[in-house]
């Protein structure tokens, strides 16, 4: 554990948050609940995670909300929570409520025949098995691949869908193991903007990869962005640490301090 800017005291904040009127959690999920596996179907929760995140979703004074780029229907399944639980998936293009209400992305033509172009063109290149149709992006993985051959797919996938892109309100994101062709006007940090509209709000955001920091420097100043990785990097957060001790060490003393609330 490391604090990485100067006045976050942690000790201090988890002692704030047992006083706070309310409580927001934001997690992703690839690389933070869950370890990187070259299978993107099988990266399930760290051990321990599961039962962590049942017992932050009954706590009446906490709300827990999942934030992540992949779809939600994607997610549920390796999650292993199917009720209560809030998910804003494709970076924000959807959202699931708690209360099971779902809604989805409202693309122009334009954009969905972009993404619809990329796909396609992926499939004819023979990367269908790393291609990930989203409801509201595609993905290229190399996850597991060498160093000459993620390097020519990169090269490749960003000339085609750079092209794709070119004067389409369409982005390339790049993020651990791969690349991403998104819609542009929503990333993790409007979904922390959004999900903080509300003042008085105990607030952290955990998460890994690049597409994390929008939401590090989303929550800079009004809570605490958490950067969990094996490894420190440059980032935007708050703090940084390691999975899984660390990340449980501060789920755990998180739901402690809600708590504390309720004694
Ligand atoms: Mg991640």
């Amino acid at each position: 554990m490391k604090i990485l800017t100067s006045g976050t005291n942690l000790d201090a904040f988890l002692e704030r948050l047992g006083c706070s009127e309310e409580r927001l959690l934001m997690l992703d999920y690839d690389g933070t609940l869950s370890p990187y596996n070259i299978e993107r179907h099988e990266a399930v929760p760290y051990p321990g995670i599961r039962d962590i995140l049942a017992e932050a979703l009954a706590s009446a004074d906490c709300r827990t909300v999942i934030v992540s780029g992949r779809s939600i229907s994607d997610l549920l399944p390796l999650l292993g929570i199917e009720r209560g639980i809030e998910i804003w998936g494709c970076h924000g293009w959807e959202r699931l409520e708690s209360d099971g209400d779902y809604t989805g992305p409202d693309l122009d033509a334009d954009t969905s025949a972009g993404l619809e172009e990329a796909a396609e063109w992926a499939a004819s290149e023979g990367l269908e098995k790393r291609l990930e149709i989203k409801v509201a992006c595609v993905a290229i993985h190399w996850r597991g691949l060498g160093e000459k051959e993620t390097a020519g797919i990169e090269r490749d996938v960003c000339e085609r869908w750079r092209a794709i892109a070119d004067g389409m309100e369409l982005e390339l994101h790049r993020f651990n193991g791969g690349i991403e062709l998104r819609p542009t006007g929503m990333n993790k940090g409007m979904v922390v903007n959004s999900l903080l509209s509300e003042s008085g709000v105990a607030a952290a955001y955990l998460g890994d990869d690049m597409t994390d920091e929008d939401a590090f420097r989303a929550i800079s100043g009004r809570g605490l962005g958490i950067l969990v990785s094996p490894g420190l990097r440059e980032t935007a957060a708050d703090v940084w640490l390691t999975p899984p001790e660390e990340l449980i060490w501060f789920l755990e003393k998180w739901i402690e301090s809600c708590g504390k609330q309720n004694e």
